[in-house]
């Protein structure tokens, strides 16, 4: 991800149009259900090669009271802070208004980069508009037609040097190494690194995921405190968020959710379908993932099957059992789920378990530490000469077999990648390698190494 762009303007300018058809089809939670508003809704983009995170401030478009305005201000101010560029877009058919004014200032005052454009501008009715653009001040406006797609390659050429600054700027702040495992590079010698720590460009992604009810609503808000989220007490106001940006005990967070995080009495089916395949999404876009589990049902075939799909895409994966106040035999309970989840979840072995109150915000903190300890282990990096000390003891210790009595050589491992950590062994047979010992030394680096419920790749490669 190089940089983030948030789409503002009034209501009715065409943003979420324009959110809509810069993300495509992956990210927009289409709706035409009335009364169902958004809060910011986030989604990557991409125009031509520019691959980038779009932030779409529309939402309340039945903004009738002042209060309601009073939101749409704070969130557009708030779409402005996320962001390194902003789309200001302005109705060329309509003219400029004074309400384009006012989003003119706020952009003015919070000193943010703009791009102005002129949206509805395709045939000539938007020429006055586009005209009267000039006279907000903020540069030569470019003509923008979202619904019918014109206009997108000046943007594309306004972006693209933009684009490579960020990118550079992020090398710049990012010495991490990330190579291909097919053309591999070893990482420098010496002291391990120390771990980029979540920042507010970067924030640590994570994604709550678990079935309906199980409390992910409730923990997402009190993590995030009510105030951040549109939990006013106007009717209809809902929200279909795809993640929200939030400061956890001074870590910069953005926490996906998707439908989770829907007032409730407006359930639906259409929306609790479209949550599912959006949890498969947050994993995506996660660095970590709480699975989430009510205590009274825990370990359901849902939960099993998004923890499972979190541990292949290689993310760091946390468990939190909710509802813990609720429980009376706790101690019986905790060695029943450390049981069932040894057993169902194999592939997360040490992977941390920590038990929550989402209501009363009992065990939050612990939570917090556990989201953060997986994330620095996920980060993790270990120097090549740890590592093939580390080798020649697990090869003393438990030889590699010897088929055909010839015996398997190993020579030399070193870690190619983090997030999650992985790592090559040069050996003389990679195809004769048995499982089991390939699971003899993953096990011994999650071990050896401390890195417990992180995926851990090993790749084997002939030494030639
Ligand atoms: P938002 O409130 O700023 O998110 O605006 P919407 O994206 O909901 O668009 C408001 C209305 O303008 C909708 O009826 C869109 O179909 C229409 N619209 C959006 N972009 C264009 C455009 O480029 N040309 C025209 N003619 N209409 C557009
Ligand atoms: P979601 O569908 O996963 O977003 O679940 P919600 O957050 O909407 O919660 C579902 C129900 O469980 C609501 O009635 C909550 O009040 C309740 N709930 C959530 N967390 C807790 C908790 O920690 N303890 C108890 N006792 N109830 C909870």
């Amino acid at each position: 991800m190089t940089f983030t762009l948030a789409i503002v303007g009034r209501p009715n300018v065409g943003k979420s149009t324009l959110f809509n058809r810069l993300v495509g089809k992956r990210l927009a939670l289409v709706d035409d259900q009335p009364g169902v508003t958004r809060d910011l809704r986030e989604g990557e983009a991409k125009l031509g090669n520019i691959k980038f995170t779009v932030i779409d401030s529309a939402g309340l478009e039945e903004a009738t009271d002042d209060s309601l305005q009073g939101r749409m201000r704070r969130l557009t101010e708030r779409a402005v802070e996320m962001a390194d560029v902003c789309l200001f877009l302005v109705d060329a058919r309509a003219g400029i208004t004074p309400s384009d004014e006012v989003f003119a200032d706020i952009l003015r005052k919070k000193n943010a980069h703009v791009i102005l454009a002129a949206n509805k501008s395709e045939g000539r009715a938007g020429e006055g508009g586009y005209i009267e653009a000039f006279s907000l001040g903020l540069g030569e406006p470019i003509r923008l037609s979202a619904e019918h797609g014109e206009g997108l390659d000046e943007l594309y050429h306004i972006l693209l040097p933009l684009s490579e600054q960020f990118e550079e700027r992020a090398a710049a702040d990012a010495p991490e190494v990330d190579v291909d495992v097919e053309d591999w590079d070893e990482f420098e010698e010496g002291e391990e690194p120390e771990i980029m720590m979540p920042t507010e460009s970067k924030p640590l992604q994570i994604a709550v995921i678990g079935r309906p009810n199980a409390g992910k609503s409730t923990l997402i808000n009190k993590i995030i405190g009510e105030e951040r989220l549109l939990t006013g007490p106007e009717a209809g106001i809902t929200r279909d968020a795809i993640s929200v940006r939030t400061t956890w005990e001074d870590v910069p967070m953005r926490i996906f959710d998707t439908a989770g995080m829907r007032r409730k009495g407006k359930v639906n089916e259409k929306l609790e379908k479209l949550s599912v395949a959006d949890g498969i999404r947050a994993v995506k876009f996660a660095e970590v993932v709480v699975v989430l589990l009510d205590v009274s049902i825990p370990f359901e075939q849902q939960d099993l099957r998004i923890a499972d799909l979190a541990e292949r895409e290689g993310r760091a994966v946390i468990v939190a059992v909710n509802k813990w106040d609720a429980e009376d035999n706790k101690q019986e309970k905790l060695n029943d789920l450390r049981e069932k989840f040894g057993r169902l979840l194999p592939q997360l072995r040490g992977a941390p378990m920590v038990t929550v109150s989402a209501k009363t915000g009992k065990g939050l903190d612990r939570l917090h530490a556990a989201i953060m300890k997986a994330y620095v282990t996920w980060n993790r990096r270990v120097s090549t000469s740890a590592l093939n000390r580390w080798l020649v003891g697990m090869l003393e210790q438990h030889p590699p077999p010897a088929p055909q009595g010839k015996r398997i050589k190993m020579r030399y491992v070193t870690q190619v990648k983090t997030r999650p950590p992985q790592f090559v062994v040069m050996t003389s047979h990679p195809d004769k390698v048995p499982e089991s010992y390939e699971r003899y030394l993953i096990n011994g680096l999650r071990e050896d190494f401390e890195m417990p419920g992180t995926p851990i790749r090993l790749y084997l490669r002939d030494q030639g």
